[in-house]
């Protein structure tokens, strides 16, 4: 019997090439998995009807003796990442019956390392929000405490290997929706610098935020993903070089701490004291740690809640009822739009639609739109020019840890503070990792590590440092 909850992608693969089971024994030990647990849990949309014949072949490459970084491994994609000839929904009723006619790019290139694809995760529509509970299809418990949320919007696959049903999973981190549900359910999140990874197949909330990137149980194991991923795709003009941003590639082993930001209002002390206690074990481990000022990071929030939903109004669009998915209609094209729109999105969609289109409006573009960006610019600089003498910047992952369901779900404002920490590396473009940092009443907390752009050399070296994985 092989025990899920313990394997790690790398303590998997040796076991793999070791012959200790093969890849169809692992594969079908998550299947298992996913039937025994997932009917509480409800981390899948989807489980693929292929995971098995994939696994076959992966044996038979690991028979010949082939090695590939994932061969054999099987892991789990959010409903947002599309895999050729099979559903993906971004947990909306108006893709109900979309099925993909062509597979994403990551999809692609875990598929060509080896990966077995298990299935298709629960995730809020169109990965806007931040607990699952927007999903069309009901929400995603956290497999730590059942009456609590495991985050979002990625939440299905932090659930996903939180609860040892799949040794990894992807998701899609736009202001937060990897690092907040993988702190919610005690796992790693990594968000790559934006254009590290290609967007191509994912379907799109905010195209200038939106990052593929891993859930893992350790931070090598995001490393490996990560380096699957990772580099430039004709099919998205927005993927860079690995040496788009020049650096030394030096490690001081200096750490920023933004006081006057992560001690704000609105945080919990639990969240302080093991902010302190990992800043502790830091020191510990060698690290200077520094205060920084970052005077206007405390705008990451109000800015993002300008250009993401200016940028949904505008990528939504394109569901009218006549491309794709879901058709209701009408007495004319105009009121096939209203009725399709209308019924296949839910409020939260339609909240950001609306705002989005205000702050786009004529009169106002200048107003909002306009002194967003210019916030942007300064926020990135602000970021950039800390990274001249920190290696990265510290801060818890979220404000609390995972909430109870429907805490939050009446005061859209409360559930988008719950991104405060994550935000500004999407609005600055920066990598960020997740790890986990401790408990508070059995309820996992994380910490979040911030580096400069094309930096997740130094995330990856200093978060193994800190979970002992060196
Ligand atoms: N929770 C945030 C939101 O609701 C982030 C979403 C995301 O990263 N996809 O917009």
């Amino acid at each position: 019997m092989i025990d899920l909850s313990k394997l790690t992608i790398q303590s998997a693969r040796e076991a793999l090439k070791k012959g200790e089971f093969t890849s169809r024994e692992l594969t079908q030990a998550s299947l298992d998995a996913i039937k025994e647990k997932d009917g509480g849990i409800h981390a899948f949309l989807d489980v693929f009807k292929g995971a098995l014949a994939q696994a076959d072949e992966a044996d038979k490459k690991i028979a010949e003796g082939i090695d590939l970084p994932l061969l054999g491994i099987p892991l789990a994609l959010k409903d947002n990442i599309l895999v050729e000839g099979e559903k993906a929904s971004a947990g909306s009723k108006i893709l109900r019956d979309f099925v993909a006619p062509y597979s994403a790019t990551a999809t692609q290139k875990l598929r060509d390392a080896g990966a077995v694809i298990l299935g298709h995760t629960n995730c809020d529509e169109f990965a806007m929000g931040s607990s699952t509970e927007n999903s069309a299809y009901g929400p995603t418990k956290n497999p730590r405490d059942l009456s609590r949320v495991p985050g979002g919007s990625s939440g299905g696959s932090a659930a996903a290997v939180s609860a040892g049903m799949a040794l990894g999973a992807l998701g899609s981190d736009t202001g937060g929706s990897i690092r907040q549900p993988a702190a919610f359910t005690g796992v790693v999140g990594f968000k790559p610098t934006y254009g590290r990874v290609s967007r191509s197949g994912l379907i799109a909330m905010a195209s200038s935020l939106d990052q593929i990137g891993p859930f893992t149980k350790s931070v090598s194991d995001a490393e490996t993903i990560y380096e699957v991923l990772k580099g430039t795709d004709e099919m998205d003009s927005t993927t860079i070089a690995e040496d788009t941003y020049e650096s030394d590639k030096s490690f001081k082993k200096v750490i920023g701490i933004p006081r006057s930001f992560v001690l704000g209002e609105g945080i919990d002390s639990e969240i302080k004291t093991n902010l302190e206690a990992s800043i502790q074990k830091f020191k510990d481990l060698g690290y200077e740690v520094r205060d920084v000022e970052l005077p206007h990071l405390k705008f990451a929030l109000a800015v993002y809640y300008i250009l993401m939903p200016a940028e949904v109004s505008s990528n939504l669009a394109r569901f009218d009822g006549v491309r794709y998915g879901l058709h209701v209609g009408g007495a004319n094209g105009i009121e096939d739009y209203f009725k399709t729109r209308g019924t296949g999105f839910g409020r939260e969609v339609r909240r950001r639609i609306i705002l989005g289109t205000y702050v786009l409006s004529s009169g106002y573009y200048d107003a909002y739109y306009g002194s967003a960006l210019s916030a942007k610019r300064l926020i990135t600089e602000e970021l950039r020019e800390a990274f001249k003498d920190v290696d990265f910047i510290l801060t818890p992952t979220t404000p609390t840890p995972a909430f109870k369901f429907g805490e939050k779900t009446a005061d859209p404002l409360s559930m988008y503070l719950a991104d405060i920490f994550t935000v500004p590396a999407n609005i600055s473009g920066c990598p960020s990792l997740s790890i986990p940092s401790g408990f508070v009443d059995d309820l996992p907390l994380g910490i979040c590590l911030t580096s400069d752009l094309g930096r997740e050399d130094v995330l990856f070296k200093a978060g193994k440092e800190f979970l002992g994985e060196l």
